[in-house]
């Protein structure tokens, strides 16, 4: 099982279809597509799902402002239609697509020929959730960097010279919008969150009604899954987990396991989630 990926909805490289084909030929029972910002490829992933005995699982994955960092929360087993929530969602494309062209206009004075037509043409259509890695694409299609990862390290990452922050509703706030529309609410990567300060992040969203936090992610090292699983259980949240594919904007990282197998995410994981939403009763 994956709980966690991203389609070209968002700023995957795989359509919808396709994702769940990958996850049928990956032996995988279930896939939450967790999109940035943008459940649109929930319809046709279902349709897929149905067709290869695929369990597809509605998800988003939220940015929320916090003086910690960039945190990330992954939403679960909603509504995907209910209205809150899809204006919410609208909402934050709306000011990606507006900082996306910002981000183009920096580059733009810092001597970078790209445009914003060379960004849109990364994104296939218009209604997409515009991130950096479109912008990264387009540098890397106009040869401008080698690879997304250049684009990141020398222009688009934290504290580069075109970074541009993102709109971001607060922790509280992510957590009604998901509680809201009937879902439940995981914690994502905490282990790429600064080592001061998570632990006390984690307590402050349990408090205010977090689910689950994110154990089993490529980039969390054995310490961070001990520590977060031991939290998890003092916390009483579910231990989740998830690959965060990305197709080829993440190339090191398969659908359901990670980096070289690191992330095995058991079914149970998705029953504990549904065990716990009920219990909520939300
Ligand atoms: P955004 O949501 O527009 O701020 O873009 C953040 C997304 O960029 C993350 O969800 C990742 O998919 C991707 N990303 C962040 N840092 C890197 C990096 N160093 N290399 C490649 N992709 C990255
Ligand atoms: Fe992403
Ligand atoms: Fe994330
Ligand atoms: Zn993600």
């Amino acid at each position: 099982m994956d709980l966690h990926c991203h389609t070209v909805v968002s700023d995957g490289t795989l359509a919808p279809t396709a994702l769940v084909e990958l996850a049928a030929q990956s032996g995988l029972a279930a896939v939450a597509i967790t999109d940035h910002d943008h459940v649109g490829a929930l319809d046709e992933a279902r349709a897929a799902g149905e067709r290869l005995d695929v369990e597809v699982v509605p998800g988003i994955e939220l940015s929320v402002t916090h003086a910690i960092g960039d945190v990330h929360v992954l939403g679960y087993l909603f509504d995907p239609r209910e209205p809150r929530l899809v204006a919410a969602l609208e909402r934050f494309r709306e000011a990606r697509a507006s900082r996306g062209v910002r981000i183009v206009e920096r580059l733009q004075e810092l001597g970078v020929d790209v445009t914003v037509e060379d960004v849109a043409r990364q994104l296939g259509a218009a209604t997409r959730a515009v991130g950096r890695p479109h912008v990264a694409r387009a540098l890397v299609e106009k040869r401008i960097v080698g690879s997304i990862q250049e684009a990141f390290e020398r222009w688009l990452g934290e504290g580069r010279p075109a970074y541009v922050e993102k709109a971001k509703i607060d922790a509280r706030a992510a957590l009604a919008l998901i509680h809201g529309a009937g879902g439940v609410a995981a914690l994502a990567h905490p282990g790429l969150l600064a080592e001061k300060g998570r632990v006390a992040l984690v307590r402050e969203l349990a408090a205010l009604g977090l689910d689950g936090i994110e154990v089993e992610y490529p980039r969390h090292s054995r310490e961070d899954r001990r520590a977060f699983a031991a939290l998890a259980d003092e916390l009483g949240l579910v231990r989740t987990g998830g690959s965060d594919f990305h197709g080829e904007n993440k190339p090191d990282v398969a659908l359901g396991t990670g980096v070289n197998r690191n992330v095995r995410v058991p079914y149970a994981t998705l029953d504990a989630l549904r065990t716990r939403r009920e219990s909520a009763r939300r």
